[in-house]
């Protein structure tokens, strides 16, 4: 089953997919964290992903989809993946749904939170494309590019919109009754 996270940078979506992961013993792929590393060992594909990222601008489609299409197909039915950063475009997300077992994707939980408290968490996170500036371009290809993903997966009746502008136990709590309302659809209560 697999599920995917989208908002903002600094909403807490890595956390959030860090945490249940470990608590729940479901697979959590972020595509971010995958391209870190990459650049860290210097892999031709983290040249590559370099510049974008320094920019903070979308590595091209291509290169997104094949690193994450291969690792889906790992996936057996019965297990859950969270995919943390990914599908970022609509054409990412075409694919994902093109790859996906059964050509499903179970749920989209959408985290939002006020630009004032995306800024204030990342801030205190300082990773490299934290600074106030490629943080402020990321934002805007995240509503121009990403954005959009939101009406699709609603238009597909899949859409879990999470408030994430509380607690970190409060949101894993609403994460994880989403999740577990779609694995076991009889016992949610509606
Ligand atoms: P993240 O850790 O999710 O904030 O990702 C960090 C950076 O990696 C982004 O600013 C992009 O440059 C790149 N990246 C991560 N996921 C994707 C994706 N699905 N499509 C394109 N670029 C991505």
């Amino acid at each position: 089953m697999i599920l995917v996270l989208l908002g903002p940078p600094g909403v807490g979506k890595g956390t959030q997919a860090s945490r249940a992961a470990a608590s729940q013993g479901w697979h959590h792929l972020s595509t971010g964290e995958i391209l870190r590393s990459e650049v860290e060992q210097g892999t031709p594909l983290g040249e590559e992903a370099r510049a974008y990222m320094d920019r903070g601008d979308l590595v091209p489609d291509k290169v997104m989809v094949e690193m994450v299409v291969r690792r889906i197909e790992d996936v057996a039915d019965n297990e859950v993946l969270l995919l943390d950063g990914f599908p970022r475009t609509l054409a990412q997300a075409e694919s994902l749904a093109e790859a996906a077992p059964g050509g499903v994707i179970a749920g989209a939980l959408y985290f939002w939170a006020p630009d004032s408290v995306l800024e204030a968490r990342l801030l205190v996170r300082g990773r490299e494309d934290d600074t106030a500036e490629i943080l402020r371009h990321r934002l805007s290809v995240f509503r121009e590019t990403t954005v959009p993903l939101v009406s699709w997966y609603e238009k597909q009746g899949v859409l879990f919109e999470v408030d994430a502008d509380r607690s970190i136990e409060e949101v894993e709590e609403d994460v994880t009754q989403v999740v577990m309302s779609l694995l076991h659809p009889s016992n949610s209560a509606h």
